[in-house]
């Protein structure tokens, strides 16, 4: 939403209500004179003021854990574009009407506010210590997880601010301010206790003053009768600019001694920003973290390469977190990167059978024969995997060398959502040996779990799109991408399957033209396959739009009571699919692009991935 709402022109972004206040007289305070913009308490909040009878009021926009917007007492909306629509018709306990935006003068930008600044780069920074990630596959990393990765920052970053003085005594922390220059506004954090309870130390006319900032239920932080906080940092922002009940302003953050380090200077720190200026020091530190990387949260057991004895600056934390939300993100998994990543690895095509260790019980069934649960010995890991066993009494070698072609497909394609095979490996039968993907199929996953979330489906669903995007870009066509072939890892990571039909195509090839009709899934084809016999990722996208609609109907099978005739003819006859039950009008439109008959007008992944992204944040941010 916070991008959709930047490019509104009475969006001012990250200023105080002083300002905004100023900007609504410089609009001449007429009844109605309204502005937007963010709030500096509450995360992913925003604020409206409004001018009335010249005076001024302010009202705050939250943003409600179901991510709706609400004026406190309020009826609940979509967006806070939503709320202000509404209240330019009814007045619903506003003060008056919202009759006249009050827009930004001419070439000035939303403010950014300083945080969101850093934002960018402390992600960056957090995902690479965290998981020791680099490349594209750190790129795909923040992509996927960008919304979860916000809002760890936004709640972890006070830990390394160098206000934040962690777990000391009262008596502690009056040395702390009174050493060094006596500044009035010179300021602290300390943990109280371990109930989420700290304490703001202010140092005004020699004189430490202790604040309790307690912990409300919902998490909020407050000085007691003070304003409300969703995070330290934006606590210690608002107390920067105005004393609001405190003696004075802060002015200058107290550095932390336990975490001064001999080689590291911090800049300047401005006086008109301790936030900005503690955040800079966070971040410069974390630049100058040579911090070899440890295991990431283990899934399965096993032991992850790179380990060391170094403690990551994040790791406990985003592991409670973890715990706390059972949110587990792709990255967290044995299976976000590939096995042979770790260069202590051997690349190989091919498995031992002496490494390679079957469990009872099937995972499936498919074309080939089986598909089975196993565990993959590596030289430093031990990796579960699914295994895809050729039926034995099947000595057709055309089958075999089907199961082969897969194989050599699956082989040459690398990325997070996408399953990866590890190696074949020749024995009592021909085996596959992938990435296990543990949850099944998404079809059969949604129509089992149908109070999952329409933020859940839209984040796997987007990386289904990633994946595809990969694909498009290293010019394969899948041929058979259906809810049925993309396989959970997590209820938050899917990956693609299923590359029985797949073909590569070379530098100077569009599309892989069939000999002729096979066993199609023709519910999922688009008219230039059944027609002409012609694939490229166009004709994927058609699909990837099928796709979208089994998940947005929580599995159902689409066409239903329909032969593939019929679903021929009412495609040619220009009708498509309804949307499924509450399916979100951003997602249907996207899978009706995704319909557009000729496959030249028909939006390829490059364009898919970004729309469905830019949604996925708008509702998961
Ligand atoms: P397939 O022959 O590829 O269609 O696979 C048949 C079934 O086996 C799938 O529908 C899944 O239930 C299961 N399966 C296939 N591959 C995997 C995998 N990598 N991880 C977990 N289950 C799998």
């Amino acid at each position: 939403m916070a991008d959709k709402v930047c490019t509104l022109p009475f969006f001012y972004g990250n200023i105080t209500r002083e300002e905004a206040e100023d900007y609504l007289r410089q609009g001449g305070l007429a009844n109605g004179l309204y502005l937007l913009r963010q709030s500096r308490n509450n995360l992913g909040g925003f604020a409206l003021s409004v001018a009335s009878t010249r005076q001024y009021y302010h009202y705050a926009i939250e943003r409600q854990p179901n991510d709706t917007y609400i004026i406190a007492g309020g009826k609940s909306h979509r967006n806070p574009v939503d709320v202000i629509d509404y209240h330019s018709q009814e007045l619903d306990g506003l003060v008056c009407l919202l009759e006249k935006p009050c827009n930004r003068p001419k070439n000035m930008q939303p403010k950014v506010g300083p945080f969101e600044d850093l934002k960018e780069k402390l992600i960056r920074e957090y995902v690479m210590h965290t998981w020791n990630l680099q490349g594209a596959a750190l790129e795909q990393a923040i992509i996927s997880q960008k919304p979860q990765l916000e809002k760890l920052i936004a709640t972890t970053a006070h830990e390394k601010m160098p206000w934040f003085h962690g777990s000391i005594t009262r008596e502690d922390s009056e040395p702390r301010l009174q050493n060094g220059p006596r500044r009035n506004g010179k300021f602290l954090i300390r943990q109280r206790d371990t109930n989420g309870s700290h304490a703001l130390c202010l140092l005004h006319e020699g004189h430490v003053m202790h604040y309790r900032i307690d912990s409300d239920r919902s998490g909020k932080l407050s000085i007691p009768e003070g304003k409300k906080f969703d995070t330290l940092w934006q606590l210690v922002e608002h107390y920067s600019y105005k004393p609001d009940g405190l003696l004075c302003v802060l002015t200058e953050p107290c550095p932390c001694p336990d975490r001064e380090s001999g080689d590291i200077r911090r800049p300047p720190l401005p006086r008109d920003h301790p936030g900005l200026a503690a955040a800079s020091g966070f971040f410069t530190r974390l630049k100058n973290y040579s911090v070899p990387i440890p295991g990431r949260k283990k899934i399965w057991g096993g032991s992850r390469h790179n380990t060391t004895d170094n403690l990551n600056p994040y790791e406990t934390r985003a592991q409670n977190n973890q715990a706390a939300d059972k949110e587990a993100m792709p990255m967290d998994t044995e299976v976000y990167e590939s096995p042979y990543a770790d260069p202590d690895e051997l690349r190989s095509s091919t498995v031992a059978r002496n490494q390679l260790f079957l469990e009872d019980g099937e995972l499936g069934s498919g074309n080939f024969g089986t598909v089975m649960k196993g565990i993959y010995k590596m030289r430093k890991t031990e990796k579960p995997v699914a295994v895809k066993v050729l039926k034995n009494n099947d000595d057709n070698p055309v089958v075999r060398e089907e199961m082969l072609r897969e194989a050599s497909v699956m082989q040459q394609l690398d990325n997070p959502y996408i399953v990866r095979m590890i190696g074949t490996c020749e024995a009592e039968n021909l085996m596959l040996v992938m990435e296990l993907a543990d949850l099944g199929p998404l079809n059969k996953f949604l129509q089992r779990n149908k109070h999952i979330s329409i933020k859940n489906i839209t984040e796997l669903v987007h990386q289904v799109s990633m994946g595809m995007k990969y694909l498009e870009e290293h010019n394969f066509v899948h041929r058979d991408l259906a809810a049925r072939n993309v396989l959970l890892v997590t209820q938050h990571y899917a990956k693609i399957s299923d590359f029985g039909l797949s073909k590569a195509l070379t530098e100077d090839q569009d599309y892989y033209k069939a000999k002729g009709h096979g066993k199609w899934p023709v519910k999922w084809y688009a008219p230039e396959c059944m027609n002409y016999f012609k694939f490229s990722s166009r004709s994927d996208v058609w699909s990837f739009g099928v796709l979208m609609w089994e998940a947005f109907s929580l599995g159902h099978k689409p066409y239903k009571g329909m032969k593939g005739n019929d679903v021929m003819q009412m495609i040619e006859s220009g009708k498509r699919m309804d949307a499924p039950p509450n399916c979100p009008p951003e997602m249907y439109d996207l899978m009706m692009k995704c319909w557009t008959y000729k496959a030249g007008e028909r939006p390829g992944f490059s364009v898919v991935e970004p729309r469905l992204r830019e949604y996925y944040y708008d509702i998961a941010q």
